[in-house]
């Protein structure tokens, strides 16, 4: 039997395997992937010496993807069970080194470059949030439990201060300034251009201060903070940000409504999986949507199965944005889901 691991996102998953070489040191591996009911499984060959290579990972909140365009390892508080602080600090300065350092440099960087120097940024600094994931609050030096193997210890003692608080701070700060500093990407889709994400920064402000306010808490990182209510916030700030609720994916991008799509058969199966008849019902209605909607509307249709290619179908076989949107609402509601969250709501027989 293969172990369960326990990742917290599908880039955490993909970046433990990348981090875990074949015992004939070979990294390289490009795994099929399947549902086994709550896990995933990866498998395949190894393409040095042929042996079969197997991950099965269940993730900590299935329904909480990544926003489209960014990387994000994580959306939970605690630190990863997978990935140590050297780890995730060596994956940070990977990543970081292969973008401008500065800002000036980071403003020259021509428009097609501009999303991928975006998701380098955005992995290097969420890669940076999990080293400090590690570090007990109110402590400067990082603990020997957040050191895994001897390469991790072997890490510190080269480097011993940047596994110390100031110095992570202070690179966090550096990352994120670079992040926001990144000209707009092109035609400007994820955020509607310069003047939406200056609305977006000041409607989440905006909604973070609501929601500290009604809870009495002392800021958006108070202790006291409840899953639930930390959920709330979310799904606010989504909502605030022109990002579907259930999904966090950008509204304004037709193939992120694709993907959320291609995602509620999953949700489907996870909900119902101790009841077959209901589950094939549900997956039925969300068929059903999307075939009538094809069928009306004469849009190019896509294999709702090929998970990881929304973002590699062409411009000119993406249906228009607003529409896609409204269909996949209309499949959350048929098959007894809240349109806007996604959750599960009782359902008239
Ligand atoms: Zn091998």
């Amino acid at each position: 039997m293969t172990t369960v691991l326990s990742a917290h996102t599908y880039a955490e998953a993909y970046l433990y395997i990348d981090l875990t070489p074949c015992v004939c040191r070979e990294t390289r591996f490009a795994p099929a992937m399947h549902a086994e009911g709550e896990d995933i499984r990866w498998y395949g060959p190894c393409p040095n010496c042929g042996r079969d290579r197997d991950f099965l990972f269940r993730f900590a909140d299935f329904a909480d993807h990544t926003t489209p365009g960014y990387i994000e390892y994580s959306h939970q508080p605690g630190p990863s069970e997978l990935i140590d602080a050297a780890q995730w600090l060596w994956v940070c300065e990977q990543y970081a080194g292969t973008v401008p350092a500065t800002i000036g440099e980071l403003r020259a960087v021509p428009e097609q470059d501009r999303q991928g120097v975006r998701l380098r940024l955005s992995a290097a600094g969420s890669a940076l949030d999990e080293v400090l994931k590690f570090l007990p609050r109110d402590e400067d030096e990082m603990p020997e439990s957040a050191l895994w193997s001897d390469w991790s210890q072997q890490s510190r003692a080269a480097a011993p201060d940047r596994f110390r608080r100031p110095w992570l701070e202070q690179r966090q700060d550096e990352l994120r300034r670079l992040i926001i500093s990144l000209p707009d990407v092109p035609a400007a889709e994820f955020w509607g251009g310069d003047a939406g994400y200056q609305a977006k920064i000041q409607r989440l402000g905006e909604v973070r201060a609501l929601w500290v306010a009604r809870h009495g808490l002392a800021g958006v990182d108070d202790d006291r903070v409840t899953p639930e209510q930390r959920h709330e916030l979310q799904r606010a700030e989504r909502a605030a940000s022109d990002l579907d609720v259930a999904t966090g994916f950008s509204l304004n991008l037709p193939a992120a409504a694709i993907a959320a799509y291609n995602r509620l058969p999953w949700a489907v199966q996870r909900h119902f999986t101790d009841d077959p008849a209901e589950r094939d019902r549900r997956l039925a209605a969300l068929t059903a949507v999307r075939a009538d909607w094809l069928a009306r509307t004469g849009h190019p249709s896509w294999d709702p199965d090929s998970i990881e290619d929304e973002f590699e179908i062409p411009a000119d076989r993406l249906p228009p944005v607003a529409e896609t949107w409204q269909m996949v609402r209309a499949a959350r509601q048929a098959a007894g889901m809240d349109p806007d969250t996604g959750e599960f709501v009782a359902w008239p027989a």
